[in-house]
């Protein structure tokens, strides 16, 4: 059996009818930039979020910097996030001239460790960029009460994210700046680069929204140096005809994992799913194995495709060789970095498949055959 880690076409070919037409409507319009699409996704996805402003942008890092630095986050300030996750999230923070300072994550799911803010928080702490890594919505009661008590701004790195939800609300709605990815491969994604920042506030919206469109309003004047990151007409078209699918792909996400856990009880490792009252929509389903290169080569010998996310912490990363947090110890995400392996998962997958991925994944943990010594 051949089973890829992600399938998108099996989400495509369903629905390529209404994606062809939405793709030619945009080709007839001409209106390639800035045109009547971006706005009708704009509105639908922050309706689906329950919140008031939806800013499309280039791509889901951009958003971050842009969100970042429209909240006033600048040179001499601090933002704390996860030592666990990926680049574009400190890139972003970066980008904005700030100083990203690295706090450990959490043993069972991976996300931010709410109990580690403290340790790294000083007087030039501004603000924590939150990840829902995997899917999985961080602790935000814990991180808001950190974050009101020191006075600090929350952003929401929703990348992996759409349609996950706290209680009965959807991660975007809480109220803090959230930003989102449309990558091709996200929960919910374009044919392409796209990415939005999405949040409830009047004047912090349109200071977005003129940042990614060159610090304007009007057409000739600019009120300040933006840059340009624009969602485009193309993509807004076939995110608009994907939204209305999200919700059932989600629950197919939902779904794969009952299957998955059911089958891999007998390890440990495996992510378990929602906790409380927070929706884990399974962008990734990820599971923690010892020897984590024999047993994903084996389950290429198998047929099956893995992913790794990630496997380097970010302050590891060569990029942050002069960070003073290179080298300082997170021994969480030292252990997730060692150890995740993701299994496939996508709208679509079948019970058998999940099956024969697990069956697999026993076999292929178990210790080697003498042979093979
Ligand atoms: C994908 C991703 C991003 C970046 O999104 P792009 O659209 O690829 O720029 C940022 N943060 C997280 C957690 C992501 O998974």
């Amino acid at each position: 059996m051949q089973i890829p880690f992600n399938d998108i076409s099996l989400l495509h070919q369903p629905i390529r009818i209404d994606l062809d037409r939405a793709i030619q409507g945009i080709l007839d319009s001409n209106a390639f930039i800035n045109g009547p699409a971006v706005g009708e996704f704009e509105e639908k996805f922050a309706a689906f979020c329950g919140a008031k402003h939806c800013i499309g942008v280039g791509n889901g890092t951009d958003a971050i910097s842009i969100a970042l630095l429209g909240l006033g986050i600048g040179p001499g300030d601090e933002v704390i996030t996860s030592a666990f996750g990926f680049i574009a999230t400190t890139e972003a923070i970066s980008a904005t001239g700030a100083d990203v300072v690295f706090a450990d994550c959490d043993e069972r799911t991976g996300n931010l460790d709410p109990d580690r803010l403290k340790d790294v928080l000083n007087e030039r702490t501004r603000a924590i960029v939150v990840v829902h890594l995997y899917g999985f919505p961080a602790d935000m009661p814990a991180i808001m009460a950190f974050a009101a008590e020191h006075e600090l701004i929350v952003l929401e790195d929703s990348a992996q994210a759409h349609a996950a939800s706290v209680g009965n609300v959807r991660i975007g709605g809480s109220g803090n700046v959230c930003t989102f990815s449309f990558y091709p491969g996200k929960n919910l994604g374009a044919i392409g680069d796209a990415g939005c920042i999405v949040c409830q506030d009047d004047d912090l919206a349109r200071q977005f929204r003129m940042y990614a469109n060159h610090g304007r309003e009007t057409k000739f004047d600019h009120a300040f140096e933006g840059t340009n990151s624009r969602l485009d007409s193309l993509q807004a078209a076939v995110l608009s005809v994907k939204l209305e699918h999200l919700e059932r792909w989600t629950e197919q996400r939902r779904e794969a994992s009952v299957i998955y856990s059911r089958h891999l009880s007998w390890m440990g490792g495996a992510m378990a799913g929602d906790v409380g009252d927070r929706r884990h929509v399974f962008h990734i389903y990820p599971v923690l194995v010892e020897d984590r290169k024999t047993v994903q080569d084996r389950l290429k010998q198998a047929g099956i495709g893995t992913g790794l996310h990630y496997p380097i912490p970010i302050p590891r990363l060569h990029a942050y060789e002069k960070h003073p947090d290179h080298l300082k110890p997170f021994p969480v995400a030292d252990k997730w970095a060692a150890e995740e392996l993701s299994l496939p998962i996508y709208p679509g997958i079948s019970e058998a498949q999940i099956a024969y991925v697990c069956e697999s994944l026993a076999e292929a943990c178990k210790p080697p055959s003498k042979k093979e010594i």
